[in-house]
């Protein structure tokens, strides 16, 4: 899986950390509402997800990279989430981010919604994620759950993932969400303006200690057949984002690319 870096992040409490994301966001927003709450049942409507929350030995993995796929796709660089897991030391851990595919299961690109609780002892992982691809007839984005076609729990090329415990717990909640607005768009890149609500999967890190970091990576699913890559909002008049976010403790970053860039990474 190449080689893994890891850095115990500084962890403010929350009531803090809720203070520096109101002053932060209240630049780009006109309404910010930042506090700390209880987690919502995860497994509820709209959400879905295997777990009830986002808490307990939070992590972020940043696996592989944007180098791996510009200006060559590395069709080799194939991951597994249960390997993820026992790499950030929390096998069993509920695991959700935004990802790429792995080009040995699909054999093609598509874009990874991920939501996965990795196996635990002889507890087979439950594979909740989400791909959005092109479709090849009418060349519109198509949604379908992983587990409708697909076993396994691979994925390619890159993914910023958030893992936890998959415990309740207090994330801070905001009603909107950081947006990196750097218009560095590739060409190749298909954009669909998409209905709401739709669920996004954030991860995102405040500053890169020096592991050439993605420092934002959003990827989101809806239940109405819609879903990919978040790149900004197209209605800033009116928008809404309700967010629940976790601090997470410890960063591992996995299998580096060695010649990196800056290329494509909004
Ligand atoms: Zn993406």
């Amino acid at each position: 899986m190449g080689e893994t870096e890891s850095f115990a992040c500084h962890v403010p409490d929350l009531p803090e950390l809720a203070e520096v994301l109101q002053i932060g966001l209240k630049k780009n927003y006109a309404d910010v509402q930042v506090s700390v709450v209880e987690c919502p049942d995860l497994t509820q409507e709209p959400f879905r997800f295997p777990v009830k929350g986002i808490c307990g030995k939070a992590r972020i993995a940043d696996v592989g990279g944007v180098p791996y796929l510009v200006p060559l796709a590395r069709l080799d660089k194939i991951y597994n989430i249960n390997a993820v897991a026992k790499e950030i030391e929390l096998p069993g851990a509920f695991i959700l981010g935004a990802g790429a595919v792995s080009h040995r299961t699909l054999g093609e690109n598509a874009e990874l919604i991920l939501s996965v609780q990795a196996a635990y002892g002889d507890k087979a992982a439950v594979n909740g994620s989400y791909v959005a691809r092109i479709s090849p007839a009418g060349g519109g984005c198509v949604l379908e759950k992983y587990s409708d076609r697909y076993t396994d729990c691979d994925f390619g090329l890159l993914s910023n993932l958030y893992a936890s415990r998959g415990e309740p717990g207090k994330p801070p909640e905001f009603s909107t969400c950081p947006l990196n607005t750097d218009e560095d768009v590739n060409l190749w890149l298909k954009f669909f303006e998409m209905r709401a609500p739709l669920i996004c999967q954030s991860v995102f890190v405040s500053r890169d200690p020096g592991f050439d970091l993605r420092l934002e990576h959003t990827h989101c699913f809806s239940h109405h057949g819609e879903g990919g890559h978040y790149h900004t909002d197209t209605t800033p008049e009116t928008v809404r984002y309700l967010g629940y976010f976790h601090p997470a403790e410890l960063l591992y970053r996995i299998d580096r690319p060695k010649e990196t860039h800056t290329v494509g990474r909004d």
